[in-house]
């Protein structure tokens, strides 16, 4: 079977590169020349639990246009233990008190939202106020309102604001949308994604409380599910079936532990999903006019892995997290685009009320009316 591999992926990558620089390659020179001076950014990670921790941070390490300045913890003792550790000075540390304060810090440039789910609204409205821009973990809130929040303070602040989603950034997925973009399988007939783990070790933990969570599998894996059918067939959906499975509810005692839900797409083509927190699964596959693709594994952080009906793929791997920092901090520098708009992680968080809404009335097709321009 063919192989393909990261010289076609450099090869688009190239292309679109020569094609910018002849569209116009006078302001192509300036705007680099500008960047050349400009230093790398300064971000400011907020709550340093295990994704800053095993993912973050060390990804700054490695970031060619940011870097970790910063930090705001509510937990004093992580304080000394990250400032020996990333040589973070002591004017770079706050609290979720004095956060406020750091609108008097030019050092920081970005702040990262990586709390749980129902204080990213709170902190990343408040880094907006702070005149910060802001990356906001996933899902972007807990309700399509508070998405509207963030949106207008960072638009009220003129701050710009991306989403930590790191497969906009990551090799596979930039492929499977190439082949929608480019037709190069037809159109898309089917296409089917698992994203699940399992649940076991602490049944208190914020994920499994809805308060601090705003859902179960749905709002954590279920995120991953709806980008991909999205990206996987470069629509947004037009309507939402869903259905809960409970199979173990001393366990999951306030959030949805399985959720499966079909989509309807302007093309025709059919979408389905699978997210759990007590089904181990990764997977994304479409059937096409001629031929198919799979990602499986489709949404953890390293290695991803997939095949098509043509050959399987191999793309090197780097830290997805390095890779989508970068692309934000690029896209503040100089101009490139957002890759992972506010506006996007609202649309998810529309999806995902619909499917609750599915669900409370049994299953009913929901009507999705989705705004354009949302980003695929
Ligand atoms: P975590 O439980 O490991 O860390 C949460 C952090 O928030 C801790 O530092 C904790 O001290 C702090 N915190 C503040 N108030 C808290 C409260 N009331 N209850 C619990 N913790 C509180 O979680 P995590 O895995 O780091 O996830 C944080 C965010 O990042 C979530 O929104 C999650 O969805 C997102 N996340 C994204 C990815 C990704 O791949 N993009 C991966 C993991 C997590």
């Amino acid at each position: 079977m063919k192989t393909i591999s990261r010289r076609t992926f450099n090869s688009t990558l190239g292309k679109g590169i020569g094609a910018t620089a002849l569209l116009g390659s006078s302001a192509f020179i300036v705007a680099n020349a500008a960047s050349q001076k400009k230093k790398k950014l300064g971000i400011a990670l907020v709550g340093l639990g295990s994704y800053s921790t095993y993912q973050l941070a060390p990804a700054l390490l490695d970031t060619e246009h940011c870097y970790l300045a910063g930090i705001v913890t509510g937990t004093p003792e992580k304080e000394g233990v990250w400032a020996s550790k990333y040589s973070i000075p002591k004017e770079n540390i706050y609290n979720y008190q004095n956060f406020d304060t750091i609108k008097n810090n030019p050092a920081i440039d970005v702040v990262y939202v990586v709390l749980p789910n129902s204080m990213h609204a709170d902190f990343c409205i408040r880094a907006a106020k702070a005149g910060k821009h802001v990356i906001c973990e996933k899902p972007m809130a807990v309700s399509v309102a508070e998405c509207d929040a963030i949106i207008e303070a960072c638009k009220d602040a003129d701050v710009k604001l991306g989403m930590g989603y790191r497969l906009h950034s990551e090799p596979y997925t930039q492929e499977i949308k190439k082949y929608v973009r480019e037709k190069t399988f037809g159109n898309v007939h089917y296409i089917t994604v698992d994203a699940g783990y399992r649940s076991r070790s602490n049944p208190e933990q914020w994920r499994l409380n809805k308060t601090l969570s705003g859902g179960g599998a749905l709002m954590n894996m279920g995120v991953y599910a709806i980008q991909s059918v999205i990206y996987g067939t470069g629509e947004n959906p037009l309507s939402v079936s869903a259905q809960e499975f409970s199979t173990n509810p001393d366990y999951f005692k306030d959030t949805d532990e399985t959720i499966t839900a079909q989509f309807e797409f302007e093309s025709g083509a059919v979408g389905n999903i699978m997210t759990s927190h007590n089904i181990r699964a990764n997977r994304l596959f479409a059937s096409c006019d001629q031929g198919w693709y799979e990602l499986d594994p489709a949404s953890t952080y390293i290695p991803l892995a997939g095949r098509t009906s043509r050959g399987d793929l191999d793309f090197p791997q780097e830290s997805q997290q390095k890779l989508q920092m970068d692309d934000f901090a690029k896209h503040i520098l100089f101009g490139e685009p957002n890759v992972a708009p506010g506006e996007m992680g609202r649309r998810d968080m529309i999806i995902v009320e619909a499917i609750y809404k599915s669900i409370a009335r049994g299953g009913q097709k929901i009507q999705l009316d989705i705004p354009k321009g949302y980003g695929l």
